[in-house]
């Protein structure tokens, strides 16, 4: 089986019954996933096999041209899809049997509907738009609201990258500002994609706008913001590092890594980061999305992980953190 010994593990986790959720949670040791979104359905999705090992190569007179490149082997068991109408009720109830809390990331109202769902469950975020044909005015407004005024945490998933500009770029310095003002931490994409994201799925991608090293500029403006570089800028390790050596006040986040990219070098990159001396600015999350599966899978990689202690496990799926969003300590 392709998933290997430590499958094991992961499959007790999400095997586990429903029915008992009420009575184990309060046992399980609390989790805080850092990166999730407020969707209400996913039409697009199928099941996955996590953890592809190969991206294909494609020719673009003979194809195959995948927006994600991934290649396709078989796994077992995969990761469904919910059933249509019950993806935010499967996902939450996961959250409960694992005792996770989680930043929901959209727009202010998708998010609201999500805390009303699960308001113990449910830290909101959310960000400004598209920056091109944008209206800056507005979007200020909307987050100075959500911000002071509607509870929201965390300004995030800010996505530059997927429109080719650098988080540095001074059309967006007035978004940052606010946050830096507002005391509001900030959750930038920067690294993974897939193969084929910029010359296939999407044009004005650019790999090059996920270099960590992209934030130095923007730091040294807002020194005291806070910063999460989500998907840890994938793979740019030695830039990544240098970025935390440079500016304490920058956590990552290993979500979508964690179960999009081959296993051995996502267990490799998290193990540079911690060896490197930064285990407590790692940050668990999912990217949740589409398989309500994804949560328990992506949390049975860390707590199966031979190269981490126990602590510094406790460390990844919650104590950093409830520290960098400033909630209050697992007891
Ligand atoms: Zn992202």
């Amino acid at each position: 089986m392709r998933l290997g010994l430590s499958s094991l593990a992961i499959i007790a986790l999400m095997g586990a019954g429903s029915a008992s959720a009420q009575n184990t949670t309060a046992a399980v040791a609390p989790i805080i996933d850092v990166h999730m979104h407020a969707m209400a359905e996913a039409p697009w999705a199928t099941p996955v096999c996590p953890n592809q090992a190969r991206f294909e190569a494609s020719d673009p007179k003979n194809g195959p041209e995948a927006p994600f490149g991934w290649s396709s082997e078989e796994c077992s068991p995969k990761l469904y899809p919910a059933p249509k109408g019950e993806y935010m009720k499967a996902v939450l109830a996961e959250m409960e049997r694992l005792n996770v809390r989680g930043v929901v990331f959209g727009d202010v109202e998708a998010v609201k509907t999500w805390q009303a769902a699960a308001p113990a469950r449910v830290i909101p975020g959310t960000a400004f738009g598209r920056v091109e044909g944008g209206d800056p005015a507005n979007q200020l407004k909307m987050l100075e609201v959500a911000f002071t005024k509607e509870g929201f945490k965390v300004m995030g998933e800010i996505g530059l990258q997927y429109e080719g500009i650098s988080p540095s770029d001074m059309r967006v310095d007035q978004y940052f500002a606010l946050a830096e003002k507002l005391d509001i931490p900030v959750a930038i994409h920067m690294g993974t994609g897939g193969s084929g994201r910029a010359n296939i799925a999407m044009p004005t991608y650019r790999g090059s706008m996920g270099n960590p090293l992209l934030l130095e500029e923007l730091l040294a403006r807002h020194p005291k913001l806070r910063v999460q570089v989500m998907h840890a800028g994938y793979p740019m390790i030695d830039n990544m590092l240098t970025l935390l050596q440079a500016n304490s006040h920058v956590y990552v986040d290993i979500a979508g890594l964690i179960w999009s990219y081959p296993r051995k070098d996502v267990n490799r990159y998290i193990e540079r980061l911690v060896d490197a001396g930064f285990g407590d600015r790692v940050l668990y999350g999912t990217d949740q999305l589409a398989w309500p599966g994804l949560m328990a899978y992506s949390i049975g990689l860390i707590q199966n992980a031979d190269y981490l202690s126990p602590e510094q496990k406790r460390d990844i799926l919650y104590n950093n953190a409830a520290r960098f969003l400033r909630l209050e300590p697992a007891k």
